[in-house]
């Protein structure tokens, strides 16, 4: 049996991989998650019962800790989900962003390709080292075209320049040492467990609840939205059949305005809860100043994937959004866990949620 090391594995998108793994592979998975105040053990409980699961609390930039590990466990792959992931927060501080998203990739690789030396020629050649990326890498489109995976890096924001950072070293670990690196590039992915931080949950638990529903700007920022599920599938998908050096992008095909999102919500939201005192939640929309630098536009052309690799997405946006909208209707008790502990009083492990009610992506 295979072992899968999983960075980031408390997040969002790395606890459903997770959970998609244990649920339905055969693999053994590894978790290594430094549980900042985005990971949470709580979306990982269905895993943690497993024997085929391991945690391991710490930092992708602790290099003796992961040397540790990928000798302890000699795993087939590893998959880096772990980063500082909120734009919001990158413009407020972006110092984490770089130590994680930048350094702690950096020697993350490093770790990976002392390993990977190591290596009998068999292993060596099945070896992969997956960098999971994001669209925001190629910067803001106008209303026409798409991004594809020749599209040059120009980022925008904080975030979303630590990240290419990132994937230039992990080109660059590819291209000077021959190290099984995959990149892919994402869009905006949205699902079950996403901290409330983010757009679509925000804006959920804001409908269900009668608070404001905060929308930047003019709320004409288009993303291109992606469930977090047909994310996970692209993912063991590339690492199944990818090329080694080789970019994907990854999208749903369903570009949004931000407005048209949240209004698409507010409606699920009145059509699953009838009757609210509040009323109609469009009511509670209220458009607040812009953030700086905002990316006007997003569009992934996920074609490569499709064509090369055989990979589409199940769910459309209105599909995937009412599962989403249940999910946090039906899960008051995780939203309490990530929600009612301040920043300081928190004891490791635990979900903490430092900024308010900003929207955002
Ligand atoms: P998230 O913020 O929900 O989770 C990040 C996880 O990484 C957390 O569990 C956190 O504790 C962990 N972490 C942070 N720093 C770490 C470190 N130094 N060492 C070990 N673990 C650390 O993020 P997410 O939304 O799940 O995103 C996962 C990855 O996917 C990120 O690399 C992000 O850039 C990328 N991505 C996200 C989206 C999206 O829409 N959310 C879209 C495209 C790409």
């Amino acid at each position: 049996m295979s072992t899968i090391i999983v960075t980031g594995g408390a997040g969002f998108i790395g606890s459903c991989f997770v959970r998609m793994a244990i649920a339905t592979g055969k693999d053994n998975i590894v978790t290594l998650d430094k549980l900042t105040y985005a990971g949470c053990m709580d979306s990982l409980a269905d895993a943690t019962n497993s024997p085929r699961h391991t945690f391991i609390e710490g930092d992708i930039g602790d290099s003796s800790l992961v040397e540790e590990i990928l000798q302890k466990y000699r795993p087939t792959a590893i998959v880096n989900f772990a980063a500082e992931s909120h734009v919001d927060r990158s413009i407020d501080g972006p110092a984490d962003f770089v130590e994680t998203n930048v350094v702690g990739t950096f020697r993350l690789l490093d770790a990976c390709l002392r390993y990977w030396s190591g290596l009998p020629n068999d292993r060596r050649d099945a070896f992969r080292f997956l960098q999971i990326s994001t669209d925001e890498v190629y910067g803001s489109l106008g209303i026409e075209g798409r991004f594809t995976e020749e599209t040059t890096y120009a980022p925008n924001s904080p975030y979303s320049a630590s990240k290419a950072a990132a994937d230039h070293f992990a080109r660059a670990y590819h291209q000077t040492y021959g190290l099984p690196v995959l990149i892919t590039n994402s869009s905006n992915n949205y699902g079950p467990y996403q901290l409330p931080e983010k757009l679509v949950p925000l804006m959920i638990l804001a409908a269900a609840a009668g608070r404001e529903m905060p929308v930047y700007g003019n709320g004409t920022n288009v993303r291109d939205w992606l469930f977090v599920e047909d994310h996970c599938r692209a993912i063991r998908t590339v690492l199944k059949s990818g090329r080694p050096g080789e970019v994907y992008n990854v999208g749903g095909d369903s570009e949004r305005m931000n407005l048209a999102v949240v209004t698409t919500i507010c409606q699920t939201v009145d059509r699953l809860l009838p009757g609210l005192p509040h009323g109609p939640c469009s009511g509670l929309i209220k458009f607040v100043a812009d953030r700086p630098g905002h990316d006007q536009r997003y569009a992934v052309d996920a074609e490569k994937i499709r064509r090369q690799l055989g990979w589409r997405p199940r769910e459309n946006f209105e599909s995937g959004l009412e599962k989403t909208v249940r999910w946090y209707l039906d899960n008051p008790q995780w939203i309490k866990a990530v929600t009612a502990r301040s920043p300081r009083s928190v004891a490791p492990g635990q979900c903490r949620l430092g900024l308010g009610a900003k929207q955002s992506d």
